[in-house]
């Protein structure tokens, strides 16, 4: 089919943009199946993308594992993976373009020297402002931050509602270079779903916190902004968010069909009890046939099965 025709009937491109810093556990696995369902339930693409420009935080052999799982569990993405850690070049150039703007400036301050300032929604430190007007004498750069100017930034997430926020006020000018030479993901997921022509972001109620800066970025960017969906992050019986940190055990791939039942169940969808029973290609037909985005429950954290 040609682009024009995609276009006409506005095609839905959704993603999953695991980071590789440990296997997949049902938080993610409520990620991946979420976005693919939206996107394919609308004849859309499900495209991939692992995450790991954060080298630090990427562990050795993750991110062949979770290709790996997400294959077992009857996943097909739409195109190549793309990896982060080779899209340096189209980072630096968006970074060029809102320095070229006067968007960008260069930042001394340390973690310790910001210890005091007050904390953002996302748990981050609001930056003061202290190098915003250069920097202070005999300091050099660390970091490069955006200039952000007061106002609101808002959307409608499909799943929570009207979402908005003064990033100036809440997070001031944060970080799109970090002090350790790399691209901060704010940046980078940007940059990425705007290439890869991403029209709707289905992904965990974590990174709501993180969408208005994203949507300003793309605005500064002349990019287009993608419809969102922020579904339920899974925690543990403590109401911790499964993670690497939390522990989370990695799914067990002895019976995907069963345990996609179970991320059916936990976003809302009401599969039919011997629905497993069927086999993995009849809960995935299932999946695409009643996907509803509507049933997805309107919260940001819900206990994972398994986790009491
Ligand atoms: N890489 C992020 C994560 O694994 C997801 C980023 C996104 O979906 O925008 O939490």
């Amino acid at each position: 089919m040609s682009l024009e025709a995609d276009a006409g009937r506005g095609l839905v491109v959704g993603r999953f943009a695991p980071s590789p810093s440990g296997p997949l556990h049902f938080g993610s696995l409520v990620a991946a199946l979420g976005s693919c369902l939206s996107a394919r339930s609308q004849g859309g693409q499900w495209l991939l993308r692992i995450e790991d420009v954060d080298t630090p935080r990427c562990v050795p052999g993750a991110a062949e594992g979770i290709l790996r799982t997400l294959e077992r569990f009857g996943f097909e993405w739409d195109g190549p993976v793309v990896w982060q850690s080779a899209r340096g070049a189209a980072y630096r150039d968006a970074f060029a373009r809102l320095q070229a703007a006067g968007r960008i400036f260069g930042c001394a301050c340390t973690r310790k020297e910001m210890a005091d300032s007050a904390l953002a929604r996302d748990g981050t430190r609001r930056y003061p402002g202290t190098c915003r007007d250069g920097l202070p004498p005999s300091r050099a750069a660390r970091a490069y931050r955006l200039r952000v100017e007061p106002g609101t930034v808002s959307f409608d997430d499909r799943v929570q509602g009207t979402i908005a926020e003064d990033v100036a006020a809440d997070v001031g000018d944060f970080v799109l270079l970090r002090a350790d030479g790399l691209f901060a993901y704010q940046l980078a997921v940007v940059v990425d779903d705007a290439e890869a022509g991403i029209t709707e972001v289905v992904r965990g109620a974590d990174l709501l916190d993180s969408t208005c800066r994203q949507i300003l970025l793309q605005r500064l960017l002349d990019f287009p902004v993608p419809v969102y969906a922020h579904l339920p992050v899974a925690c543990n019986a403590a109401g911790e968010k499964l993670s690497k940190q939390t522990l989370a055990r990695a799914v067990d791939e002895a019976e995907p069909a069963r345990l996609l039942v179970e991320v059916l169940a936990f976003l809302g969808q009401c599969p039919p009890a011997d629905l497993a029973a069927s086999g993995l290609a009849a809960v995935w037909a299932w999946g695409r046939d009643n996907w509803s985005m509507d049933k997805v429950p309107r919260r940001r954290i819900q206990p994972a099965p398994g986790y009491a």
